[in-house]
């Protein structure tokens, strides 16, 4: 639920450097993993499961926002969800001349089955656009396995809960907001989304005040119950993010729904599955992060103003939709809150911190792997060893990571080893560098250097379209342009003629030398700085030749804060040692970077260096980088 734009909004919507609930979870699981998959992004192969999930959810957000006729006019048997999503990839309205009139709870649900196909068919099409749209699909799956009964069932689940939630609130005569939308529709500070209403931006005032369809008194009917009922979801009409964001903006978490009706709050998280699986062990974590982001930004002096906030945080649930279960977290107490926050607080002070030297990494500290019965309902651990060689026997990492078990890593080497090399022992060899090539750990991180800095210490963008600070720093005829590594990363520059740039990283971009400064630089007057080493300006290295085999595939496209669209296609190349994110951007995803596959060994010589939330980033220049695949 949007309260105002993160600090510095840009990609930072989506920062690796903000805590968020998944990363929280990810980090329960393993700080090390999460180091991994988070800080330097390299994610598994994907399954059709990864995306089953975040299309179910949306189709069934895009349902609850629905808003049936009034004025005795019967509803057309159309769902506005799958228009809106095909409109989004230029495809027709779909029409029909099938229609219900809204007389009841047996009304909304006859309405629901008419609709329930061309939902299923538009998840579908979704699954089957990102499903080929992605680079690195795991070998052996394919999206063709997904039934339409798979779906239909997920979508009942959710339709099932939602439908409880319209009952309870017509059997409760309307809740305690029933009068307030009478008088003028949904009374929230933060509405509802609903496709009959235009979409609030974050920060915005709703100026919402149409009660049209509610009557004007008596007993509510079934359409009030279902416009009462609807939870606050992330609207898809709405480009910023949607997200709680704290106040200093280190952390932030996307919630599914908010249910108000009963004049409490409860907050929802949808689950595309049963809940059986170890996974199912971070819901309660996930959850507890967001009564602690609700509760801190209930006073907020961006909230807009007018509405109601909607009462007391009452509840916390997880929605399984396949039952569906409803699973009920209790909330934390206010003692117990604190003390979680000032842990998150720490968690995140260790998150800033991995990877910054390539021998400092996140702990590794699996947890163990816990089954759920339906609903997830945990099952007792009785051999925790066991258990938590399970989780690293699922971790993206496990043949990376040196403190994997044995037989996990040894298993996990062997799917990466080629059948010509026979043995791990010979791929390892094959992959140590040879000039010009260096290790991963080689490439140079922070250095110091010292010079006038010149021009305003003010906005500019930078490559990801981001408001970043920037100036120049400048010796004799000597100069390379300053910028923070991404929004708000670093505070002032102070006065002073002559400054000591400290623990700032070198890289490159568009050919011209830059130096990144984050959280962990600092700047003094140079007087003030005794006792350190300092590079000469013309002798900053900038440029990385690695080589190693390409353990991930990614990409991303989309439109940045100026609203440019932008595009990029990622790998993540391992020396035997170390795992690297390799980045070519637009015009740079050249024939070879997209040819590229998991498995083969790569060569990549004149890459620019460059970096991603104090991790470096390897850069693909379209005119100077050369990419060799073996
Ligand atoms: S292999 Fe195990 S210890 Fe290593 S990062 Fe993964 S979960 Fe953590």
């Amino acid at each position: 639920m949007p309260v105002v734009l993160p600090p510095g909004a840009g990609y930072l919507g989506k920062s690796r450097r903000r805590i968020s609930a998944s990363g929280l979870v990810t980090w329960e699981r393993c700080p090390r993993q999460w180091h991994y998959r988070r800080r330097i992004g390299l994610n598994d192969a994907t399954v059709p499961e990864m995306i089953i999930g975040l299309v179910v959810e949306d189709a069934l957000c895009g349902l609850y926002m629905e808003r049936f006729a009034t004025d005795g006019k019967p509803t057309p048997a159309i769902s506005s969800w799958v228009n809106f999503s095909r409109s989004q990839n230029g495809l027709d309205e779909i029409t029909t001349s099938e229609q219900t009139f809204i007389l009841g709870i047996n009304s909304i649900k006859g309405w629901i089955e008419q609709v329930l196909p061309s939902l299923v068919e538009e998840v579908q099409r979704l699954l089957n656009q990102r499903w080929e749209a992605n680079p690195w699909k795991a070998s052996g799956r394919d999206i063709s396995e997904v039934k339409d009964e798979r779906i239909e069932a997920l979508l009942r689940g959710g339709i099932q809960l939602q439908l409880e939630e319209v009952e309870n609130c017509l059997n409760s005569g309307g809740g305690p907001h029933l009068e307030l939308y009478r008088t003028s529709g949904d009374p929230f500070t933060i509405p509802a989304p609903c496709w009959d209403e235009e979409g609030v931006k974050p920060g915005e005032r709703s100026n919402r005040a149409t009660n049209s369809g509610f009557k004007t008194d008596g007993a509510p009917s079934a359409w009030e119950a279902w416009e009462i009922a609807r939870p606050w979801v992330k609207d898809p009409r709405i480009a910023e993010p949607q997200r709680l964001f704290h106040p200093d903006g280190w952390a932030a978490g996307e919630m599914d729904l908010v249910h108000r009706w009963d004049g409490k709050i409860r907050i929802c998280d949808m689950k595309a599955s049963a809940g059986t699986s170890g996974y199912s062990a971070g819901l309660a974590n996930q959850l507890r992060f967001y009564q602690w982001l609700w509760t801190i930004t209930r006073d907020h002096s961006g909230r807009p103003d007018g509405g109601i906030s909607g009462g007391e945080l009452s509840g916390l649930e997880g929605w399984y939709l396949m039952g569906p279960h409803r699973k009920m977290i209790d909330l934390l107490d206010e003692e117990t809150l604190a003390t979680e926050t000032t842990r998150w607080h720490n968690i995140h002070q260790q998150m800033t911190l991995s990877g910054l030297h390539p021998t400092h990494l996140a702990p590794a500290d699996p947890a163990p792997w816990i089954t759920h019965q339906p609903g997830g309902k945990a099952i007792a651990v009785e051999d925790e060893k066991a258990a938590k060689a399970l989780t690293c026997g699922r971790c993206t990492a496990a043949a990376f990571c040196d403190e994997s078990p044995e037989k996990t890593r040894a298993k996990a080497l062997s799917s990466l080893t080629p059948p010509e090399l026979g043995s791990t022992e010979n791929l390892l060899q094959a992959l140590v560098p040879k000039p010009p090539c260096t290790k991963i750990s080689a490439i140079p991180r922070r250095l110091n250097v010292k010079g006038e800095v010149k021009g305003h210490w003010g906005p500019l963008s930078n490559h990801f379209g981001e408001a970043v600070r920037g100036a120049a720093i400048v010796v004799g005829n000597t100069s390379v342009v300053i910028e923070e590594m991404g929004a708000d990363a670093f505070g002032e520059i102070p006065a002073g003629s002559e400054l000591a740039l400290l623990d700032v990283a070198p890289g490159l971009w568009r050919r011209m030398t830059r130096l990144y400064l984050d959280e962990h630089s600092d700047v003094k007057l140079a007087s003030e700085v005794t006792d350190i080493e300092f590079t000469r300006l013309g002798l900053i290295p900038t440029k990385a030749n690695l080589s190693g085999q390409v353990v991930s595939r990614g990409g991303h496209s989309g439109v940045n804060a100026l609203g440019k669209p932008w595009s990029m296609s990622t790998c993540h190349i391992w020396d035997g040692e170390s795992v690297v994110e390799v980045v070519a951007f637009g015009s740079a995803i050249n024939r070879t970077f997209e040819g590229i596959k998991v498995g083969d060994r790569i060569r990549i010589l004149s890459a620019e260096l460059g970096w991603r939330d104090g991790v470096p980033q390897v850069r693909i220049d379209q005119r100077q980088t050369r990419i060799e695949v073996k």
